[in-house]
């Protein structure tokens, strides 16, 4: 509708970065108006409202979004950040990469045992990223009831990683 057209005017697709073959969806421009950003918001904390009792946002781009999506909702928010950022005690789930692995973490206790959580990030592409933070939530005694982005990209089939966590996949828009 009028967001998704809005959306797609703003985010910019730069092609071949930061490799050589990626088509990369820009959404820093979407901080130039803050109306747009203010009704992205509005969406997301509409999609999770009464279905989720915190929100977990992934280094770095989904902290953008997701603490606002939070704030909106009177809900927790926790950070899930690459390895060595947090203060211990931290609890780690590794995963691989295209070329190697690697760690993302939360400090330990912010996740509650039984808590419903959203997960969110600006783009979701394979799913590599967001299938480990939806193990670090497990890990912790709690469940994955939503994963949300801004965008998704449907060739890398990123979904049917997430498939399952039997957990509802929102995006606003779709490549
Ligand atoms: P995945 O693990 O392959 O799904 O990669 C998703 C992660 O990579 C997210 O944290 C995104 O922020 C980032 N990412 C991948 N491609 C893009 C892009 O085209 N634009 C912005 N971020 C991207």
């Amino acid at each position: 509708q009028e967001l998704i057209r809005k959306l797609e005017d703003t985010i910019e697709n730069i092609p071949d970065f930061p490799i050589p073959g990626i088509q990369f969806k820009d959404i820093s421009p979407v901080f130039l108006d803050s109306k747009l950003y203010e009704e992205v918001i509005a969406d997301l904390a509409a999609v999770s409202k009464g279905k989720v009792d915190a929100v977990c946002g992934i280094e770095s781009r989904g902290y953008l979004f997701g603490i606002a999506i939070a704030v909106a909702l009177e809900i927790p928010f926790i950070l899930i950040r690459k390895a060595g950022k947090l203060p211990p005690p931290v609890i780690s789930e590794q995963y691989d990469l295209e070329y190697g692995s690697a760690v993302i973490e939360t400090r330990q206790g912010q996740i509650r045992p039984g808590q419903r959580i959203l997960i969110h990030d600006d783009l979701l592409a394979t799913g590599g990223t967001t299938e480990a933070a939806a193990k670090l939530v497990e890990k912790q005694g709690a469940t994955v009831a939503q994963f949300s982005f801004l965008i998704g990209l449907k060739d890398l089939k990123g979904e049917e990683k997430l498939k399952k966590f039997n957990a509802e996949v929102y995006h606003i828009l779709e490549y």
